[in-house]
Order: structure tokens, then C-alpha cells, then sequence
């Protein structure tokens, strides 16, 4: 079989349509006015993925706030907010550039999801000829809405993780049912767990274990048969063309995060300066055997933020460094992270997310020719 390559999920979104969003904040335009925008730019993002072969696309995320908060809110500004929530949460990261990202805080419980991502499967669905992907929330982040110190009234932190679990379990389940082939879950948060940054205290916590095992017991509801399709991307943050954990051994996470009982991992690699020991340490880590499914690493060929277009050759070259150190049969292609994980993102170094979707369109044609190439080179 060639060697397997699929994208994360997300595209930079439209000027056009990031303008959208602000402008419902500011009560100038209905919700629909902006449903509408989000569906013709999803639209879009399906038939230009579809153009360059992609073999199972998304809608480029274009009608979600963030990666994260998709099931909780409609913009980043808390228009739409679910209940049991307000804006002033902790900090989810402080990004290389300065600017950050901050979640919701839990209130009260019950916590519910608002938006269940299987909407998306099935307005995509309509749209796709290839086949569709839908990636979702960890429950490892969305457990950053509760405070880190203390206990809601009426409301523990016990009751709520369970209920949690409950959500994230049934968001999964949703997108298959409505016809995803592929479910992968964003961990972004696994490398930031060791990264100490005063300013940002649950990064002084420890938790990437806490973090491993709540993973797990949402994994762990699903047969192997399902997880072989269920994965897990881990990057060091990509917003506004910045990182928030690439400075942490990498190590710390890689040794740890293939105890998550997940059939795939999307894994960032391309902007790690030793990309050659982050294989072998996936090589060395992955396992062929978890609980009855084998773990294939998709490693990261693309580099989503920079300008500068990766070739195809040199896809295929990481990618047969890549096949030294992890057998072939579980070795795949990606790119590094979504291109736009949140809905409001200039692409700075890009100049425009304009530009930047066309770049990344280039970028996508460079992963698939350059993996083509390393397939018929490793006779697979
Ligand atoms: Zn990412």
C-alpha cells in the first residue's frame, strides 16, 4: 500500500470572511449573513483541496472559531457563547510572538456542547466527491475551562471531566455516523504541558500525564476497529504564523504521548531543526500493539508557517530518512498543523491568508507529489 497522507483540517480563512466574523461581534451582520460566508468559503476550501488530489479533505475549518472552541463558541469574542460559560478563562497559550489565546471559564454545570463538529461532516459531505475528514477537541483542553485551583459550587471537577468525556465521545461517534472516515483529535496542548511558562500557570503543573489519561479513557470507549481511524495531532501551536512550545524538548512529549491508545498520529516535524531524531524517536516510541491497533506516524513534510513552498523532492527525501527509522507500514505524510487553526488570523509572514490559501494549496501539491515519489522509491 503507498504510503498513506492526510492534512490536519484547517486552511487560513478568506479576508473576507474573517472581516465576517467581526462584524457579527459588532451587530453589523446576522448570524445567517455569516453562516452563508462560511459555507461558500467551505465550499471552496473542499473543491481546491479536491484539486490537488487530496485524497480526504475537510472545509478547511472555515465555519469554526477556533480548532478548539468550535464546540463551545461562535466567534473568538464569545458571541455565541455556550451555557455555564464566560469569557475570562485562563490562558490556553502564550504564542513566540507575545500575542495569546484565552479560553471560556467554566461557571456551573452542567457542561454541554453547543455545536457537535458532525454538522460539518454533513454540509460537507454534500459538497465532497472524495472522501471527508473532521478533526475535533481533546477533552485534555476543553479541561483547561475549568479553574485550575478550587471547586465549583454544586459542580466538581470530578462530574464535569465525566461529563466531558460523555461529550467529546459522543462528537466523535457523530462525525462517523455522519459519514467521516477520518476522526483526529487535536492535542496541541501535549508539548506546551512541560513548558513552564510563569505567565501561564497550568504550563507549571505537570499535567501532560493528567493530560495522557483523560485521552484514554475516551479512547478507550472505542473498539480497535474504530481507533485504527481515530488520531491524534500534536504541533507546538501555528497562530498568526507563531509557536507557542517549540522551545520544549520534544522528547518529553514524544516519549509519553503514544500511551494514547490512538490508531494515527499527525505528527509536527518539517520546522524541527534535527527532524531526523524526532523519526527516531517515533520510530523508537510509536507502538505496533495498542490494545489491538497499530499506531502509524503521518510525519509532518509541510512547514504551514512559512511562505516558502516546500518541494516535492524534498518531501520525498524526509520521508525515506523518515522510512530508516519507522517501519513503512506505519509510516505516513502530513503537514506540520492546520494552516489556520483559528478563525482570525493574518498570516503575518504570508503578507495575507489570502495569499496564504493559495500557498497552502501549493504546499498541499508538494506533500502528495513528493509522497507519491517516496512510495514507488520504497516499492510500497
Ligand atoms: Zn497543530
Amino acid at each position: 500500500m503507498p504510503i498513506p497522507t492526510e492534512l490536519v483540517g484547517s486552511l487560513p480563512r478568506p479576508e473576507k470572511l474573517q472581516n465576517a466574523y467581526q462584524d457579527l461581534d459588532d451587530g453589523k451582520i446576522t448570524w445567517e449573513d455569516l453562516q452563508a460566508l462560511q459555507d461558500e468559503a467551505a465550499e471552496d476550501s473542499i473543491k481546491r483541496l479536491e484539486a490537488t488530489g487530496e485524497p480526504i479533505v475537510t472545509d478547511g475549518e472555515q465555519r469554526e472559531s477556533s480548532f478548539a472552541t468550535y464546540p463551545i463558541t461562535d466567534t473568538l469574542a464569545g458571541t455565541g457563547l455556550a451555557d455555564n460559560l464566560a469569557g475570562d478563562g485562563q490562558f490556553f497559550a502564550i504564542f513566540d510572538d507575545g500575542h495569546h489565546r484565552q479560553l471560556p471559564r467554566l461557571t456551573g454545570g452542567p457542561f454541554r456542547y453547543k455545536t457537535f463538529a458532525s454538522e460539518f461532516v454533513e454540509k460537507n459531505r454534500k459538497i465532497a466527491t472524495h472522501d471527508v475528514k473532521q478533526a475535533v477537541i481533546a477533552p485534555s483542553m476543553l479541561m483547561l475551562l475549568y479553574p485550575l485551583e478550587g471547586e465549583i459550587e454544586g459542580y466538581s471537577r470530578d462530574q464535569f471531566l465525566a461529563d466531558l468525556c460523555d461529550e467529546v465521545e459522543k462528537d466523535i461517534r457523530q462525525c462517523f455516523a455522519a459519514g467521516a472516515v477520518r476522526v483526529s483529535v487535536d492535542f496541541t496542548e501535549g508539548r506546551l504541558a512541560n513548558k513552564n511558562d510563569a505567565r501561564n500557570p497550568w504550563t507549571g503543573r505537570n499535567m501532560l500525564q493528567d493530560f495522557i489519561d483523560l485521552n484514554n479513557q475516551v479512547f478507550d470507549r472505542f473498539s480497535p476497529e474504530e481507533r485504527r481511524n481515530i488520531g491524534i495531532h500534536t504541533c507546538p501551536g501555528g497562530d498568526n504564523d507563531s509557536v507557542h512550545s517549540k522551545d520544549v524538548p520534544y522528547e518529553k512529549l514524544l516519549s509519553k504521548m503514544f500511551e494514547i491508545n490512538a490508531g494515527y498520529f499527525l505528527i509536527q516535524c518539517a520546522s524541527e531543526e534535527d527532524k531526523e531524531e524526532v523519526y527516531r524517536l517515533c520510530g523508537k516510541y510509536s507502538r505496533d500493539d495498542a490494545n489491538g491497533v497499530a499506531q502509524v506516524c503521518f510525519m509532518g513534510v509541510i512547514n504551514p508557517l512559512t511562505p516558502e513552498v516546500e518541494t516535492a523532492e524534498q518531501v520525498k527525501n524526509d520521508l525515506l530518512t523518515a522510512a530508516k527509522h519507522i517501519p513503512v507500514e506505519r509510516l505516513g505524510a502530513t503537514d506540520d498543523c492546520g494552516f489556520s487553526p483559528f478563525s482570525r488570523d493574518l498570516k503575518p509572514k504570508h503578507g495575507s491568508p489570502d495569499f496564504a490559501r493559495d500557498v497552502a494549496m501549493q504546499k498541499i501539491s508538494a506533500r502528495l507529489e513528493g509522497t507519491r515519489m517516496a512510495s514507488e522509491e520504497l516499492g510500497v
